[in-house]
C-alpha cells in the first residue's frame, strides 16, 4: 500500500481525519526541518485550518480523490497569500497573490499544502546549494547533498514530512533530486501541465510536475494537475487520461531502448550494474530491449545552457527593485554617490587631457536609476544566477546572438529530431539521471563546470520537451547509504508508457 493510499483508507475507515493527518505531518517537519532545511516556510495554521474545512465535507467520494493528501510546494510556484522566495533574496518578503493553476486544481481535488520547500536560487542548480536559505541536505546522509534544484521537494517527501511535493523541471530539476534521495519523481511533456503561477526561469523548458514515494502518487496528482489552461497558452490542448489506469504492470511486448550515449564513460559503475539489473528484470517481465543512439546527446549541455540563460537573463530583467522585490537602500546609494562625486571633482582638478576627458564622462555618466537597479540586483540576486545572467546576456547580444542563440536553436531542434527518430523504433528509452551518487555539500561548489555537467542525462528531454520519469533502485552498492535512481523517457504526451514501465520497475523491487 502507498502511503496516501494508506490515509485515504484510514480517512474512509474514520480511524483518522485529515486534522489529525496534518497535525501527525507537522510532528515530523519540527522533528526533521532543522537538520534537513527542506521547508523555507510552514503554516501549521493555515494547514489546519484547509484539514478541518474537508473534514467538514462529508465523505471522501469520488468528488474529492485528493482529500488528505498532504502536500509540499516548491518555492517558485505560487499560492495566494504565501511567501514565494525563489530562495532568493530578491524576493524573501515577496507573497503571492494567486495561486498557480496545478495548486488550484490539486485544492479543489482535496489535496492540503503545509509549506513551501527550498530549491536552488530561481531553480538554478543541481545540488541545492545556491539557496540564499541554505543548503537542503540529504535525508539518506545529511553530509550529501539532495540534488537540485527541486531538493526541498524531494528530501521532504523522503523524510516523510508530506505525502508528495510539487517541483519543477527546467533541465533536470525534478529528476535529479527524486535519484539522489530515493524517491519517484515525473517531468510532465512540456506544456502537458500549466506554467501559471510559477516563476519562469527558462519558459520554454520549465515544467512542474509531482514529486511522490511511489508511482502511484504521482500518476494520481498528473491526473488532477494536467490539462489545458487558458491562463498558459502553451498548455497544450491534450485530454488527460486516467493515468492511474496505466499502472498494470503489464510490459509483454513493449520496446524499450538504451541509448548507447547515455552508458558511455562517466556513467558511475554502481549505476550502471543496479540499472542493467533492473532492465534484466524488465525483460524477464516480457519487455524487449535493444540498444539505441542519440548521436547529439554531446551536445546537449553547451545548448542547453546557453538557450537557458538567455532565456533566464529576459525573465529575470523583471526584478529590478522598482515594482517588487529586494530593493537598495537609497540613502545609501545617495551617499556614495556624493563621495564618488567629490573624489571626482577632486580628482578633476589636477587632471587633464585624456584623463580629464574620461573623468568628465564619469561625472556625467552613471544616472541614478541605473545605479539603482544595479545595487538592488548586486544585493538581491546570488552568485550562480548573476553568472546565469551575464552568460544569457552575453549570447543575445548583437554581435553574438548568431554564433550562440541562434546556433542554440538550431541544434536543440536536432536534439529533437534525434528522440523523434528513436521513439519511432522503441515505445521509452530507459537511462540513468545523473552520472554519479550524490555528492558531499560543498565539493563542487567552487566548480560551476562540473557543477553544469551532472545534468547531462536530464536537460536533453527538456531540450526536446518530452517526459522523464524516475524511480528509485535501492541503495548504491558502494557509497554509504545513498539511493540510486533510474530514468525513463517517452515520446511527447507518452507519460502513460512511462509511468506503466515505472510501476513494472516498482514491482520488480518490491519483489527482490
Ligand atoms: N541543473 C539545471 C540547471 O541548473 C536544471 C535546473 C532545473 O531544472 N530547474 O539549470
Amino acid at each position: 500500500m502507498t502511503p496516501f493510499a494508506d490515509a485515504r483508507k484510514a480517512l474512509q475507515n474514520g480511524e483518522t481525519d485529515c486534522e489529525r493527518l496534518v497535525s501527525s505531518f507537522f510532528a515530523r517537519i519540527r522533528a526533521q526541518n532543522d537538520r534537513l532545511n527542506a521547508f523555507v516556510s510552514v503554516d501549521e495554521e493555515d494547514a489546519l485550518e484547509q484539514a478541518r474545512r474537508l473534514d467538514r465535507l462529508t465523505g471522501a467520494g469520488p468528488e474529492l480523490p485528493l482529500k488528505g493528501m498532504v502536500m509540499g510546494v516548491k518555492d517558485v510556484i505560487c499560492m495566494k497569500g504565501r511567501p514565494v522566495t525563489c530562495s532568493s533574496r530578491m524576493l524573501e518578503h515577496f507573497e503571492s497573490l494567486y495561486d498557480a493553476t496545478a495548486v488550484e486544481r490539486l485544492r479543489a481535488a482535496g489535496a492540503i499544502f503545509v509549506g513551501k520547500t527550498n530549491c536552488d536560487e530561481f531553480a538554478m542548480g543541481s545540488s541545492n546549494e545556491t539557496s540564499y536559505f541554505g543548503p537542503v541536505r540529504n535525508p539518506a546522509n545529511p553530509d550529501y547533498v539532495p540534488g537540485g534544484s527541486s531538493g526541498g521537494s524531494a528530501a521532504a517527501v523522503a523524510a516523510g514530512m508530506c505525502h508528495t511535493a510539487l517541483g519543477t523541471d527546467t533541465g533536470g530539476s525534478i529528476r535529479q533530486p527524486a535519484a539522489h534521495c530515493g524517491v519517484v519523481g515525473l517531468k510532465p511533456t512540456y506544456g502537458r501541465v500549466s506554467r501559471y503561477g510559477l516563476v519562469a526561469f527558462a519558459s520554454s523548458f520549465d515544467c512542474m510536475g509531482p514529486i511522490g514515494q511511489c508511482v502511484e502518487d504521482c500518476a494520481l496528482l498528473l491526473n488532477h494537475m494536467a490539462g489545458q489552461d487558458e491562463r498558459d497558452s502553451t498548455s497544450a490542448p491534450v485530454d488527460v487520461p486516467d493515468y492511474t489506469q496505466s499502472l498494470t504492470g503489464d510490459i509483454r511486448g513493449m520496446r524499450i531502448g538504451l541509448p548507447k550515449e547515455y552508458f558511455a564513460d562517466g556513467l558511475d559503475a554502481g549505476i550502471r550494474g543496479m540499472i542493467e539489473e533492473c532492465v534484466r528484470g524488465l525483460e524477464r517481465e516480457g519487455a524487449v530491449v535493444q540498444d539505441v543512439s542519440l548521436p547529439r546527446t554531446e551536445y546537449g549541455i553547451a545548448t542547453y545552457y546557453i538557450l537557458t540563460t538567455a532565456e533566464a537573463s529576459s525573465n529575470l530583467a523583471r526584478y529590478d527593485g522598482i515594482r517588487y522585490g529586494r530593493r537598495a537602500s537609497l540613502d545609501e546609494l545617495l551617499e556614495t554617490m556624493q563621495n564618488e562625486r567629490e573624489e571626482l571633482e577632486l580628482a578633476m582638478e589636477t587632471a587633464s587631457g585624456a584623463d580629464a576627458e574620461a573623468l568628465k564622462e564619469r561625472l556625467d555618466g552613471d544616472p541614478m536609476l541605473h545605479r539603482f537597479y544595479m545595487a538592488s540586483r548586486t544585493e538581491g540576486f546570488g552568485d550562480e544566477v548573476k553568472r546565469r545572467i551575464m552568460l544569457g546576456a552575453y549570447v543575445l547580444s548583437s554581435g553574438y546572438y548568431e554564433a550562440y542563440y541562434a546556433k542554440g536553436q538550431r541544434v536543440r531542434t536536432l536534439i529533437r529530431n534525434d528522440f523523434d527518430t528513436v521513439f519511432k523504433e522503441v515505445d521509452a528509452l530507459i537511462a540513468p539521471a545523473v552520472p554519479t551518487p550524490p555528492f558531499r555539500i560543498g565539493s563542487k561548489t567552487d566548480d560551476p563546470m562540473a557543477m553544469y555537467l551532472s545534468d547531462i542525462y536530464t536537460v536533453t528531454a527538456n531540450l526536446a520537451g518530452i517526459p522523464g520519469l524516475v524511480v528509485p533502485l535501492g541503495l548504491h552498492p558502494e557509497a554509504p547509504h545513498l539511493p540510486v535512481g533510474m530514468q525513463i523517457l517517452g515520446p511527447h504526451f507518452g507519460e502513460e508508457t512511462i509511468l506503466r514501465i515505472g510501476s513494472a520497475a516498482e514491482r520488480l523491487r518490491g519483489r527482490a
